[in-house]
């Protein structure tokens, strides 16, 4: 079994960027190169900005390129979200919030189609009742949806349609959704790289940023270069150890595990999922799964977190994978690798300044492919000077771990156990 990602194995663009070397003058360094970075990098490119994007390792090579690949229809955090603008907006916050979760969608549909990525697009979603009790949610969600215009974009499904659909013994119906998508999303985030660089964006890889200097002029430091620049945005996410001062305990980082089968026969794959949908189950910590254009299972569940990265991932994840579907009962396991997702207690996206000309993104809760593309835009109209959809975020209050991380981690720990153990008794 391999290691590395199954992203990284399939990747179609593996050109690598040079590394920062000597000294280099922007308008805009940008720090982290996944889906956040790289967006905001073509964003203002687009705008007629000078940018530098540098990534610690490869473009990609966090959350990014290790995630589930399912785009879903809302933005982290919406209910949290709402909520806090029903006080200044009343029953404008709805239609703000529902305006958004589709935007990150169409930015990417948008891009596919201009820079002609090619990342595997498929539409199809299927959000499964774990319980019986569960439809109840997925109604709400559906009649909502309808309200909202989606017409045969959504349809509620019962227990023997979705087992047309899936051929597995568990849930109890669901909501499918043919505006949802899944992708390969290591070739979108490097496709979005090659447009921005095509664009004239000055990307570096193997640059790790050690420091950021404040000041009128920011500097953006590595060991081997400097960059000088009016703004910087730090697009870190999970990964990234700068600025404790303001930054620790922010986000509770969560060890996320995923896996691929190996290539199954196509008789096989048609079986288990004809119509390839993309599927998450209503569970708290749920399980994901969605088929590669190769015939591979993708499957992902579970969460670790303690922050910390499970000893064997395939072992962990094989019994729910067999439980979904009995017929791979001892099936292959090509890849399975784990990736840190940034957790917000209340999941709304934190968006905020660490001084005037230095911003911070992060913290999309698992939920962060649509997501970071809205993000990646309101960043990019906040640097150019329009405010409004930015400030809305930075004015949400976020709970910060007094207790150091270590603690946070046991305490996030301890909460997700709590959820698990009520689902399993509810
Ligand atoms: C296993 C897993 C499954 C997931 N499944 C889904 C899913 O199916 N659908 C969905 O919508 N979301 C999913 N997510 C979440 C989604 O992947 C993330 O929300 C999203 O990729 C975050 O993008 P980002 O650019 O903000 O952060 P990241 O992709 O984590 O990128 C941060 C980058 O910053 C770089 N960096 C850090 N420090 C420095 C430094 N000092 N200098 C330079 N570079 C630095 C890192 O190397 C990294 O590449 C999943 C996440 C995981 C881990």
């Amino acid at each position: 079994m391999q290691t590395e990602t199954y992203y990284a194995a399939s990747a179609r663009d593996t050109a690598p960027y040079p590394p920062l070397t000597g000294e280099i003058s922007v308008d805009i360094a940008i720090i982290g190169g996944g889906l956040t970075g790289v967006n905001a990098a073509l964003e203002l490119t687009q705008r007629g900005y000078r940018v530098a994007l540098l990534e610690a390792e490869r473009i990609g090579w966090g959350a990014t390129g290790r995630n589930g690949g399912q785009v879903t229809g809302s933005l982290s955090g919406d209910e949290a979200l709402t909520k806090h603008l029903r006080k200044t907006r009343g029953s404008a916050a709805e239609d703000f919030v529902w305006g958004l979760r589709w935007r990150g969608h169409e930015i990417i549909r948008e891009r596919v189609a201009r820079y002609g990525i090619d990342c595997d697009l498929r539409h199809g979603h299927l959000h499964t009742a774990y319980k019986p009790a569960h439809m109840a949610e997925l109604r709400a969600t559906c009649d909502e949806a309808q309200r909202r215009g989606m017409g045969d974009d959504v349809a509620l499904l019962d227990t023997g349609r979705v087992h047309e659909l899936l051929e597995t013994p568990l849930y109890h119906g669901g909501l499918l959704n043919r505006r949802n998508m899944h992708l390969h999303t290591l070739d979108l985030c490097r496709g979005e790289a090659r447009a921005a660089a095509g664009q004239g964006a000055q990307v570096f890889e193997g640059s790790p940023v050690t420091e950021i200097i404040h000041g009128q002029r920011p500097v953006v430091v590595t060991a081997a270069g400097r960059v000088n620049a009016d703004t910087v945005l730090l697009a870190g996410n999970a990964y990234h150890r700068l600025e404790r001062s303001k930054m620790a305990g922010k986000l509770f980082p969560a060890s996320l595990a995923n896996l691929t089968t190996k290539p199954l026969p196509e008789a096989e794959a048609r079986a288990i999922n004809p119509q390839n949908l993309a599927v998450y189950d209503t569970r708290f910590i749920l399980d994901y799964y969605r088929m590669t254009a190769d015939n591979r299972l993708m499957f992902g569940g579970g969460a670790n977190y303690s922050g910390k990265a499970s000893p064997d991932i395939a072992a962990e994840l094989r019994p729910s994978l067999e439980r979904t579907f009995p017929r791979l009962r001892g099936v292959g396991i090509e890849f399975a690798w784990s990736g840190q997702a940034g957790i917000v207690p209340n999941r709304v996206p934190q968006l905020g300044r660490l001084s005037p000309n230095v911003f911070y993104a992060q913290g999309y809760s698992g939920h962060g492919i649509a997501t970071s593309h809205i993000v990646a835009e309101i960043m990019a109209e906040a640097i150019a000077g329009t405010m409004e959809r930015f400030d809305i975020f930075a004015s949400v209050p976020h709970l910060r771990n007094p207790l150091g991380e270590r603690a946070g981690q046991t305490m996030l720990a301890l909460g997700m156990w709590y959820y698990r153990m009520r689902e399993m008794v509810g």
